[in-house]
């Protein structure tokens, strides 16, 4: 706790130096929960502000592919997936309540086991970040059997932070880059941004210090990357990670849920793996869907409002009874939000 302390003292200071309001983003479910679970926002500065952007992988699946592993389901495929997956609500229903064959599977290898014993089409539906698409890359490297195929809703994280500066809707000083997403690919990429930008890991002491370190290069005028994790983050990440990843994926311009289609951000099958694609292999068109409820996860997303901003927020929306994808995902600001009974930042 002393060295809680002397951080946030530190950065009360740095904050008091840089003479105007800040306002980071992190793009990370599990920075948010550790703010949340610490209740780190209590003790910010006035005048700092951490907002959560499109950091939940879950979250920003648009609808059109929740419908369409839908509709893989309801056509009498065995859809294995994420648990955090299973509630989100697509435009009629969610893969809980389609009736459909689906399966909670913990990775791509269980869902690759369920093919192996089985004649059925099985059909793994893939989210994630750069964290997850090499893991799914080296089960497809095997060559697993030919009933076996993967609805890729893989998203890209640097594409997202380029379409968030570009827009300046949410007037950003600085990112709070994503630790475990670096684990993999390591933080060159990110150099290009003309932005602050430090890697920090999960504990209290650690997103403090990524903070303060944020907080030190706006008072000194300068945007560099910096990595306040280096326990588990290198510069170049995990090459034999991303060498699988480039092996089997390729970069396909994709929408988010509450972003429109950004270029190279999601990952679609090599053609030498286009057998195991099910959109190719079932003819699946994922279109965009338009927004028919009062939710406003697709702004929550862009950090552009808050949980409580939302009128449903912990009434009508809560994890027993969510309206969006936020409310459903233990990585969704909405959850933790109510979780840890956050009441604004
Ligand atoms: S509280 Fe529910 S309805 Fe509101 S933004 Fe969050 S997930 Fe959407």
């Amino acid at each position: 706790m002393a060295v809680v302390r002397e951080v946030a003292q530190a950065l009360e200071d740095a904050v008091g130096s840089a003479g105007r309001d800040l306002n980071f983003m992190h793009i990370c479910g599990t920075h948010e929960a550790a703010i949340a679970r610490h209740g780190l926002r209590s003790v910010l500065p006035k005048g700092l502000r951490i907002v959560m952007g499109p950091g939940c992988p879950v979250c920003i699946t648009p609808q059109g592919e929740i419908d369409a592993a839908i509709a893989l389901a309801e056509r009498g495929r065995i859809v294995a997936t994420y648990g955090d997956l299973l509630r989100v609500p697509g435009t009629n229903g969610s893969l809980e309540s389609c009736g459909g064959d689906v399966r909670v599977v913990q990775g791509v290898h269980k869902a690759v086991e369920i093919a192996e014993k089985t004649d059925r089409e099985v059909v793994f539906i893939s989210v994630g970040f750069e964290t997850t698409a090499p893991t799914v890359a080296a089960a497809l490297a095997t060559r697993p059997p030919k009933n076996f195929s993967v609805l890729s809703c893989h998203r890209l994280v640097p594409p997202a932070m380029e379409w968030l500066l570009d827009q300046g809707e949410a007037a950003l000083d600085g990112f709070l880059l994503p630790g475990h997403v670096c684990v993999v690919t390591g933080y060159r990429e990110y150099e290009r941004f003309p932005v602050p930008q430090v890697v920090a890991g999960f504990e209290a002491d650690e997103v403090l210090l990524g903070l303060l370190m944020l907080t030190r290069q706006v008072v000194e005028g300068r945007h560099v990357v910096e990595n306040a994790y280096p326990r588990a983050v290198s510069c170049d990440g995990n090459p034999k990670a991303l060498a699988l990843m480039r092996e089997v994926f390729e970069p396909a311009d994709v929408e988010w849920r509450g972003f429109p289609v950004i270029p190279a951000s999601g990952l679609r099958l090599r053609p030498a793996y286009r057998e195991y694609d099910a959109q190719e292999r079932f003819g699946i068109r994922i279109a965009p869907t338009p927004k028919t409820t009062a939710c406003i996860c697709d702004r929550v997303l862009r950090g552009v409002a808050e949980p409580t901003d939302c009128r449903l927020f912990s009434r009508a929306c809560t994890p027993r009874t969510p309206v969006g994808p936020c409310m459903v995902s233990h990585e969704g600001a909405c959850r933790i939000w109510h979780q840890y009974q956050v009441t604004t930042s």
